[in-house]
C-alpha cells in the first residue's frame, strides 16, 4: 500500500463552513460517511443531545450537491431537537441524510450504513424518513440496535402515519377552540393539501367530526383513495388552492407552502396541518400569519406523534400507550397559544421558547446528578 498526498481542494475552508454552520444553529456533532464499494455518502448530524440520544429519520434524496445535503440534515436535526423537546420526550435531535438517487439503494449499502451508524454508539437512533421504507430500516437493523421504526411483523411500531394524523387533528381542534370557542370542527370547511399516508388518515378524522373536507394533491391515485372513500369531499386546483373560502388550511404534503404568496391569497383563521417546516420563514412568516389574524399551529409541536410512535417503540411496542401520549398534543397546543398571547410573540415562538426552557431545566437536573 503507498499512501499519497491526499487532494483536498478548499478542505480547510469547508472545514471553516461546516463549523460555523454548527456554531450558528448549535450542532454538536457532523459526521459525514463514505463507501467506495457501495457508494454510499451519507451524513449525521446530532444536534442536540441534552434530553436524551439524538432521534431522528434518514433521508434519500439527489441533492445536487454536498452543500444542499448538509443544509438539510442542520436544518432537519435542529427541527427534530425541538419536536422532541416540546413534546416531553427524553430524546435529542439528530438527522441522517444518504445522497443518491434511491435507485442506488442495496442490502450492501443499507447495511454498510447501519455499521455506519453502529460506530456512533447510540448517540444518533435512525428511522425511517423520505425514500427510506421499513424494508430498509430491516437492513440496517442487522447492523445496528440503534435504529427504529421497524415493521410491525418484527414486533416494531410499523408505519407512524395514523398516528401522526391523530395529533394533527388534535392540535386543529385545539385551534379550533381557541378561535371558535369550540373545538368541534363540525361545518368548518378544511382544504387538506396532500393526501397520502398522513392526509387520507387527517381526513378520516375530520370527516367523521362533520368538517367540509376539500383534497389538492398532484397524485391521481392519492385523490382516488379518498375521494373512493368519502363521496361528500370535493377537489381543488392547485391554482386555487389558496384563494377557495375556507376556515382552515391543513399542509400536509410540502414544506414552506406558508410564504409570502400564500398568505397574501389565504383567507383561512386556521393553519394546522403535519408537514415540516411549513412556514417559509419562520420570523417573517409567523408574523404575517399573526398579522394577518390566522391561528398557526406549530408544525413540530402538532406532527409529533410519528416521533412518539417510534419513541414508544424503544420502550416496548404499544399502540394504545402511542395514541395516550400523542393526546397531549391537544394540551400543549392550547398551551402554547396562553404564552403567545400572554408574551405577545408568535405561536411559533411561544412553541421554540417552552422546548429550550424544557432542555435548560432538564440540563440542569442533569448537572446536579
Ligand atoms: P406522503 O409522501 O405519503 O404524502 C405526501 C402527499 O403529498 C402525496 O400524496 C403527494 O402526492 C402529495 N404532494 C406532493 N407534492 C405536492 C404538491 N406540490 N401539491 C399537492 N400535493 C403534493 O407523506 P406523508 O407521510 O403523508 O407526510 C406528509 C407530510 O407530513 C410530509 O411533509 C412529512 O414530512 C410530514 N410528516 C409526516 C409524518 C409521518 O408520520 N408520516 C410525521 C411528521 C411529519
Amino acid at each position: 500500500m503507498s499512501i499519497t498526498n491526499i487532494e483536498v481542494p478548499a478542505a480547510q475552508e469547508n472545514v471553516k463552513a461546516v463549523i460555523s454552520s454548527m456554531q450558528a444553529a448549535g450542532h454538536e456533532q457532523v459526521v459525514h460517511f463514505y463507501d467506495a464499494q457501495t457508494g454510499l455518502k451519507a451524513i449525521v448530524a446530532i444536534h442536540n443531545t441534552k434530553l436524551g440520544p439524538a432521534l431522528g429519520g434518514t433521508r434519500m434524496w439527489a441533492y445536487k450537491n454536498e452543500a444542499e445535503a448538509l443544509n438539510d440534515v442542520l436544518r432537519l436535526s435542529k427541527g427534530m431537537t425541538y419536536k422532541a423537546a416540546i413534546t416531553g420526550l427524553n430524546l435529542g435531535g439528530g438527522k441522517a441524510v444518504i445522497i443518491g438517487e434511491p435507485s442506488m439503494k442495496s442490502e450492501a449499502l443499507l447495511r454498510t450504513f447501519g455499521k455506519f451508524i453502529n460506530g456512533l454508539g447510540g448517540r444518533y437512533i435512525t428511522a425511517e424518513d423520505v425514500n427510506i421504507s421499513t424494508r430498509d430500516i430491516e437492513y440496517i437493523a442487522m447492523e445496528t440496535s440503534h435504529v427504529t421504526g421497524l415493521p410491525e411483523s418484527l414486533g416494531g411500531s410499523g408505519d407512524p402515519s395514523p398516528v401522526t394524523a391523530y395529533g394533527v387533528f388534535l392540535g386543529m381542534k385545539a385551534s379550533a377552540k381557541n378561535v371558535y370557542g369550540s373545538d368541534s370542527l363540525s361545518g368548518k370547511k378544511v382544504v387538506v393539501q396532500g393526501t397520502g399516508k398522513v392526509g387520507q388518515a387527517l381526513v378520516d378524522l375530520l370527516i367523521e367530526d362533520g368538517a367540509k373536507v376539500s383534497i389538492n394533491d398532484i397524485r391521481e391515485e392519492n385523490i382516488k383513495a379518498v375521494t373512493n372513500k368519502h363521496s361528500g369531499v370535493t377537489l381543488v386546483s392547485a391554482a386555487e388552492l389558496y384563494d377557495v373560502e375556507m376556515d382552515i388550511y391543513a399542509p400536509c404534503a410540502l414544506g414552506a407552502t406558508v410564504n409570502s404568496d400564500a398568505l397574501s391569497r389565504l383567507r383561512c383563521t386556521i393553519i394546522a396541518g403535519s408537514a415540516n417546516n411549513q412556514l417559509e420563514d419562520e420570523v417573517i412568516h409567523g408574523k404575517m400569519c399573526a398579522d394577518k389574524g390566522i391561528l398557526y399551529a406549530p408544525d413540530f409541536l402538532i406532527n409529533a406523534g410519528g416521533l412518539i410512535n417510534v419513541y414508544t417503540e424503544l420502550e416496548g411496542y404499544n399502540q394504545k400507550r402511542a395514541m395516550e401520549k400523542t393526546e397531549h398534543i391537544y394540551e400543549a397546543t392550547l398551551d402554547v397559544f396562553k404564552i403567545a398571547a400572554r408574551d405577545q410573540v408568535t405561536t411559533n415562538t411561544a412553541a421554540a421558547r417552552l422546548a429550550e426552557k424544557r432542555i435548560e431545566d432538564i440540563s440542569r437536573i442533569k448537572l446536579t446528578m
